[in-house]
């Protein structure tokens, strides 16, 4: 459950009931505004009991949806690491689990079964939240990586199909280890303010953009994305070391986490690269498309159809396909 924040509300006591019904009107639309923003990329809840998918009628037609298949396999695909395809139309063999709890992060929606990646994957996840302890932030909270087959995934994501995809919360790990309620009800932290054209004071901190840095300045990183709002307070908050910040840049949603993205892998000749970031800082004048209306405020798009295995790398079959 996301909560919409609004300033008015304190104020909105101490005026006269005369004033009233137009103070109620402009939450209304405050929270429209903030409910419209997390249909974007919302963190839903997962669950206690998840129950298995129910098996396919017709698995074999060439008409089945990929993700149908890939998120009915729970166990990874054996043998080698291997990233095979493109970020968005791939998947992945000999996947490894980061585990649920580590010394310096916790997996959260363990239901999802989406803590699998290449062992690349998993040594970065490591290093950071080592990384991130340096700088005071308390362990990471990590959220999607990939199916244990990778794949497209019934929801949320386009990306994260390879293995090389992970997305961290903004929001520091508690001190305990937190119980599967926890992990699967807690809500995310979102550090967006309503409008969506910065940061929200009361939430952001000069921390989070030491995190971001230092996930950025991690070698092994080449593309982080975060919401617009946020790349503009790095902008403003990053000193005179500003090579990292090329690899930071915005994209919708991702106001309750940013996605990290690492390179195609040694010894996967099949994973197919993204071109890197531009080199330039990707401040100022660059931001100002996603702050124009129609950016913030999208038409609703159509749905496009979903991939099938003919639209993946031919070895994804066989990967799925296995048991
Ligand atoms: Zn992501």
């Amino acid at each position: 459950m996301v909560f919409p924040k609004h300033p008015c509300t304190k104020a909105l006591l101490m005026r006269a009931a005369a004033h009233l019904l137009a103070v109620l009107l402009f939450a209304a639309a405050g929270s429209a505004v903030a409910q419209q923003k997390h249909l974007i990329d919302p963190t839903p809840p997962g669950s206690l009991n998840a129950q298995p998918l129910p098996p396919l009628q017709n698995p074999d037609a060439p008409s089945t949806p990929a993700k149908e298949l890939f998120a009915r396999k729970s166990t990874p695909f054996p043998g080698a690491p291997r990233s095979i395809g493109g970020y968005f139309d791939g998947c992945l063999a000999g996947g490894v689990p980061l585990p649920i709890t580590g010394p310096a992060w916790q997996v959260m929606r363990p239901s999802r079964n989406r803590n699998w990646g290449h062992p690349q994957l998993v040594r970065f996840i490591e290093r950071f939240a080592e990384n991130a302890k340096k700088i005071g932030w308390n362990g990471l909270l990590v959220g999607d990586m990939s199916q244990p087959r990778g794949g497209p995934m019934l929801s949320s994501h386009k990306s994260h199909q390879i293995g090389l995809d992970v997305d961290i919360w903004f929001a520091p790990m508690p001190d305990h280890v937190q119980s599967r309620a926890e992990r699967e009800f807690g809500s995310a932290t979102d550090v967006v303010a309503p409008n969506m054209l910065d940061v929200d004071p009361e939430v952001w901190t000069h921390k989070h953009t030491e995190l971001i840095r230092t996930a950025a300045q991690d070698p092994a990183v080449i593309r982080i994305l975060v919401n617009a709002a946020i790349k503009k307070a790095l902008c403003r908050e990053t000193g005179a070391d500003r090579t990292w910040l090329f690899k930071v840049r915005p994209w919708y949603g991702h106001a309750e986490h940013f996605h990290i993205q690492i390179p195609c892998p040694a010894g996967s000749a099949e994973c197919k690269p993204q071109p890197p970031p531009p080199p330039s800082d990707g401040c100022g004048h660059e931001l100002d498309f996603w702050f124009k209306d129609s950016t913030l405020h999208p038409p609703p798009s159509k749905p496009k159809p979903a991939l099938t295995l003919a639209g993946l790398p031919p070895e994804c079959r066989q990967i799925v396909k296995a048991p």
